[in-house]
């Protein structure tokens, strides 16, 4: 089972993305508009405006099916022989995953892959949001941190299910659009953050639960500081430089922490100069 990262545009998407990032480029040339130039310019051409609830409709009968086929695809040995649990898989039946992508992606929101969101990134396969969100068990007391908010999809699944999510992402662009995106979806319990979330979110810390959504070279120290006890966290780490697995940690209510290897994956790397 493979989270691909694969960048797979379709060609008005690439000639969209190669636009913009020309005009990107120029917007390097005038210094003082470059900051708010180039996310906007990109985000007018890759993202339509939120559409309105008859959007969504059109939308309900194939997200309804892509949630059935998460039902048989789930795979037993990745959740202890469980099936998904039936309140992850509502949430995935309330979140507008077509909102999520890029416009010219949208009629393949509800394909179980990933797909390109800009900036070299993906919004996570279907499956994987399904399964990740699963294992993290969250309650609806619960708050939770994400690292890599990236599109904003896994965070809304998230908040579906938890009192409060907070969520970094380390590219600006993303995480403005991503801020935008969940406002305008109604997602008021979550609140979005600029920066390396190899280092958490202190001020907020600890959480119920944490997880990370970028592929990360080890389990970095300062999120298992701001792990409850008796919290999880999941999270992708290398254990090779061309694998990872996914990794769900229980730190016990003695403050110790237990870690499980569950299943290979693939995800884009968790940067920064951490
Ligand atoms: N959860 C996202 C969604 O639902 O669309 C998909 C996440 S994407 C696979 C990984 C994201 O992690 C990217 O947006 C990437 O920019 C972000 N990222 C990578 N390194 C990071 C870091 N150190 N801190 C915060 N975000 C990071």
């Amino acid at each position: 089972m493979s989270h691909n990262t694969s960048h797979n545009q379709c060609p008005v998407e690439f000639r969209a993305a190669r636009f913009a990032l020309s005009l990107h480029r120029a917007a390097h040339l005038l210094p003082a508009w470059r900051s708010i130039a180039a996310p906007v310019l990109y985000g007018i051409l890759t993202y339509a405006p939120l559409a309105a609830s008859e959007d969504n409709d059109a939308y309900s009968a194939v997200r309804a099916d892509m949630v059935e086929h998460l039902k048989d695809y789930a795979r037993v040995q990745d959740l202890d022989g469980e099936q998904l649990d039936p309140e992850v898989l509502a949430a995935m039946n309330q979140v507008p995953r077509h909102q999520f992508v890029p416009e010219g992606l949208r009629d393949h929101a509800y394909e179980n892959r990933p797909l390109p969101i800009g900036y070299g990134q993906t919004i996570s396969q279907p499956y994987i949001v399904a399964l990740m969100t699963d294992l993290l068990n969250v309650d609806d007391d619960d708050v939770v941190l994400e690292v890599g908010t990236g599109s904003g999809y896994q965070a809304a699944v998230l908040a579906e299910l938890a009192k409060y999510v907070y969520s970094i992402e380390i590219i600006e662009p993303l995480a403005e659009q991503a801020t935008k995106r969940l406002q305008q979806l109604g997602y008021d319990n979550v609140t979005t953050r600029i920066g390396d979330g190899y280092h958490g979110w202190e001020e907020q810390a600890p959480f119920d639960a944490i997880m990370v959504t970028a592929g990360a070279e080890n389990v970095p120290p300062p999120l298992v500081r701001q792990l409850k006890p008796g919290g999880r966290m999941v999270i992708p780490v290398s254990s090779t430089p061309f694998t990872q697995h996914l990794l769900l940690l229980e730190k016990t209510p003695q403050g110790t922490v237990e870690t499980r290897q569950l299943l290979p994956v693939r995800f884009v790397p968790l940067t920064g100069d951490h």
